[in-house]
């Protein structure tokens, strides 16, 4: 879904990613320490499922997790892959 960097530069930064993280990638995105992610579309709506577990999980663990709204200052920081 997304490339994850290694290296120090990661931590505390913002991720931006097409779908909101799954359960899966959401352990990665929270063991990476980084701080925020900003998501497009949703994971559950994508999938038909109730709730996006991955962002409630980063929630719970103290990482912001938003969704992107145009309008908004577009990404700059991660460039599409
Ligand atoms: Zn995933």
């Amino acid at each position: 879904m997304y490339a994850a960097k290694n290296g120090s530069e990661i931590e505390g930064s913002t991720i931006y990613v097409t779908l909101s993280p799954c359960i899966a990638c959401a352990r990665i995105i929270y063991s990476m320490k980084i701080a925020r992610v900003v998501f497009l579309n949703s994971y559950a709506e994508y999938k038909g499922i109730p709730s996006d577990e991955g962002v409630d999980f980063l929630r719970r663990f103290g990482v912001m997790v938003e969704r992107y709204v145009s309008g908004v200052t577009p990404p700059a920081e991660q460039p599409a892959s």
